[in-house]
């Protein structure tokens, strides 16, 4: 006598990023396959199925929902419970459900995928040559996203109407593009279209074409993107290069490079198998990679630089351009110097006219402003790159905290601005937002946190902010109502960053170097050892404090601090400093100084690299923050010496170690007298702070006790330096964190704020 086969029904509950990648689908095509019944929804939770059938094809499909996600999917958690078999056959796609707090994460942008870029240069395919091509896995996402849940109607899509075919694939369950929001083709989809310089429409038959024609004939062409407007050009076109630069007002700062696949890549930067797999990622950042000699690529493109920062087209429209010119463009941000980036149509041909000759646009319009990502290799310490500006292709997944927190906003610093919502174990770090004390930034700060608190239904109870008063974002957060503020030391934010971000709490030891940190004394901090964890800290240690003659004038001008630090050390100045800054202009800068007038004294490490590389002659005057620390680690890493490290002395002080860098200057000072390479000065240099570096660390955490050591802070953006330090703190046995998600500079600021407000609650 035989049993009737057994059945198993369970319902399943799956969370993480699993809406608006497909997922359902994948469960409907997977159930199918395993010959099961069921149904599967997308509710405010994320995923819920529930899947009956044979045993064996049950526990296969529990498996396979964790195991075997679609490509975009971040699945965090499969839950599956025992529910009693119904019998029902058929499994289907059922209704949203509605009601409850939405936790469903909205997915980042994502490169045009393969299946889609084989149909785009298919001629046979209805999509040939269709600058908006996209399917469930890839295309717009955060960018057209207007309201949560991720549907059609709460996108920019919703203007347009699905002809009978695209409908067809929206609706049916085993198409590579159900449900995939953004679904267009040329009947019913955004088109391009070609302006001219005012703006005005000009007719033409293939603007794409067109607008390549533009470029070989040497011109600036606006290109509205995905996340805002590029300004682009020929890369080795010398002509159209000096336009660009002149016309954008950008002295020195290296053009981003966009190349048309991995073959051009290659032909512009040596590359390292891991830098590839970053270009070819579906993030598509832009890599900074070291320059080729020989690379076909304008003066004007990176002057001076060792480096050039390139990545790979990542819409349709991005790789119908760069096929059609068939070389790399330039395609550096859409912007007046400082300004945000343009995302709006009339807006940026309002602040573009005069910059572009032409601008290739569509009529998809883009929600959220969002820049390109940008990393940067780490050699040979990880495969993970450091994160220099975090934003499109990772903004908005949601990143864990190690404490739950009640809703909270996190707003961040003033420079290189992200603002961070949490609830529970998970944080939202916005887009980069910029400098916030220009207006047009502030502005896109308030929308932008007034979006993310819609889109993961954060209403925040808690506002963290810097202690700055006079940030914009410290007094954005204390005027919001009928809330906690808490305000958070910037360099323990840095800390606290790089802990929570790794799943630690402390305590730990951080070398937190940067330019610029409101310090608990009042004085402005920036090379500081601090010994803490994410609810508190104390200062272990720090660079001896010198003033800064002129406050701010001192970071445009390193010369100021090479003076500072000279007064500090009783050294005259060497005639070549006394040359570049004018002789009765350092007299009086120094006398500011000694009088400490207008002079804050600052601890700043970002301010000795300054001194350092005014002193080398290698700048005296700079043309953006942090370009003379730049500057001298290239330098560095030219240097084929051994030279010993210069002296950097760890001392013990009255309120902690101090790392004084007077005999460091004194030996600066020596070499160049003498006739020595900036490149080899720059190098030793390099190796007295990471020296001292890890010398202050080991004994800082041998008195707390603790073998745990962060390196963060905007300084540390420098890979030379992080290598050499990471290396010489292993060496003497303590585990090293570094930041890997979020940047090492102020980028990384909110979510910090986030981790020390909702650790103090906590406790
Ligand atoms: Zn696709
Ligand atoms: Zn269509």
């Amino acid at each position: 006598m035989s049993e009737p086969a057994a059945r198993r029904r369970v319902r399943v509950r799956v969370t993480g990023t699993v809406q608006g990648v497909g997922f359902r689908p994948h469960v409907f095509r997977l159930a199918g396959q395993l010959g099961l019944a069921g149904y599967v929804l997308n509710d405010e939770r994320g995923v819920l199925c529930e899947a009956e059938g044979p045993p064996s094809a049950v526990t296969s499909f529990v498996e396979r929902l964790a195991t075997d996600p679609p490509p975009l999917a971040v699945v965090e958690k499969v839950s599956a419970e025992e529910a009693a078999a119904t019998g029902a056959s058929g499994f289907v796609i059922a209704e949203s459900g509605h009601g409850g707090e939405p936790l469903a994460l909205v997915s980042p942008d994502y490169a045009t995928c393969d299946a889609c870029l084989a149909e785009l240069f298919d001629p046979g395919d209805r999509r040939h040559r269709y600058a908006f091509i996209n399917c469930t896995d890839c295309g717009p996402r955060f960018t057209i996203v207007r309201g949560v849940p991720y549907d059609r109607p709460l996108t920019t899509m919703a203007g347009f109407t699905m002809c009978a075919l695209c409908q067809a694939e929206y609706d049916g369950p085993a198409d590579r593009r159900f449900h995939a929001q953004p679904n267009a083709c040329p009947v019913c989809g955004p088109s391009p279209a070609l302006l001219d310089g005012e703006g005005r429409a000009m007719s033409a038959g293939d603007p794409l074409r067109e607008a390549v024609d533009a470029l070989e004939r040497g011109a600036v062409l606006a290109v509205k993107g995905l996340g805002g407007y590029h300004l682009a050009c020929l890369a080795d076109h010398e002509n159209a290069a000096r336009t660009l630069r002149a016309r954008k007002h950008r002295e020195d700062k290296p053009f981003a490079l966009m190349a048309p696949d991995l073959a051009w890549a290659r032909a512009l930067v040596e590359l390292t198998a891991w830098e590839e797999e970053l270009l070819i990622g579906r993030q598509r950042p832009i890599v900074i990679a070291r320059r080729r000699p020989g690379a076909l690529v304008a003066d004007g493109v990176a002057p001076g630089s060792p480096d050039l920062g390139v990545m790979l087209p990542y819409t349709p429209l991005h790789h119908l351009l760069l096929a059609d010119a068939g070389t790399p463009l330039v395609m550096t941000s859409g912007n007046l110097s400082d300004e945000p980036i343009a995302y709006g149509d009339d807006d940026a041909v309002q602040r573009l006219r005069g910059i572009a000759d032409l601008f290739l646009v569509h009529d998809r319009p883009i929600q959220t402003r969002t820049d390109d990502s940008v990393v940067r290799s780490l050699g040979s310490l990880r495969p993970e790159p450091l994160m220099l500006r975090r934003s499109r292709g990772y903004v908005p997944a949601s990143i864990r905290l190690p404490v739950e927190a009640p809703a909270l906003l996190a707003c961040g610093a003033e420079l290189k601005s992200a603002f961070c919502v949490a609830r529970g174990e998970r944080a939202w770090v916005s887009h980069h937002i910029g400098d916030l004390k220009n207006w047009e930034t502030l502005s896109s700060f308030r929308e932008g946190v007034e979006h993310f608190e819609r889109l993961f239904a954060v209403r925040p109870e808690v506002v963290a902010h810097d202690l700055h008063p006079e940030y914009l974002s410290t007094k954005y957060a204390l005027e919001r109502e009928c809330v906690r503020a808490i305000g958070v030391q910037h360099h323990h934010a840095h800390l606290a960053a790089c802990l929570a971000e790794h799943g630690e709490c402390g305590p730990a030891v951080g070398a937190i170097y940067d330019g610029t940190g409101y310090g608990e004394d009042g004085t402005v901090w920036g090379g500081e050892v601090l010994v803490g964890d994410l609810a508190g800290f104390r200062r272990a240690g720090a660079l001896a404090a010198v003033p800064m003659p002129g406050g701010d004038r001192a970071v445009a001008e390193p010369w100021r601090m090479a003076c500072a630090w000279l007064l500090e050390a009783e050294l005259p100045a060497p005639p070549e400093l006394l040359r570049a800054a004018g002789t009765e202009r350092f007299q009086k800068v120094a006398e500011l100084a000694r009088s400490g007038v207008a002079s804050p004294l600052t601890s700043s490490m970002g301010r000795l690299f300054d001194a350092v590389g005014a002193l080398c002659g290698l700048r005296s005057v700079v043309n953006y923050e942090g370009q003379a620390a730049v500057e001298l680690e290239a330098a560095a890493s030219r240097d084929r010496g051994s030279g010993d490290p210069y002296p950097l002395p760890v001392s013990e002080g009255g309120e902690g170690l101090v790392l004084d860098a007077r005999e460091t200057v004194a030996a600066v000072v020596a070499d160049v007298a003498a006739g020595a390479a900036a490149e080899a000065v720059a190098m030793r240099f390099h190796r007295g702070v990471a020296l001292a570096t890890a010398e202050a660390c080991e004994r800082a955490a041998g008195e707390a006790g603790v073998n745990l050591v962060v390196l963060s802070g905007g300084v540390f953006q420098n890979r030379l330096l992080l290598e050499l330090a990471a290396a010489d703190l292993g060496r003497r046995g303590l585990t090293v964190l570094l930041p890997e998600r979020l940047p090492p500079n102020d980028g990384g600021i909110a979510y910090g704020q986030a981790a020390v407000a909702a650790a103090r609650l906590a406790g």
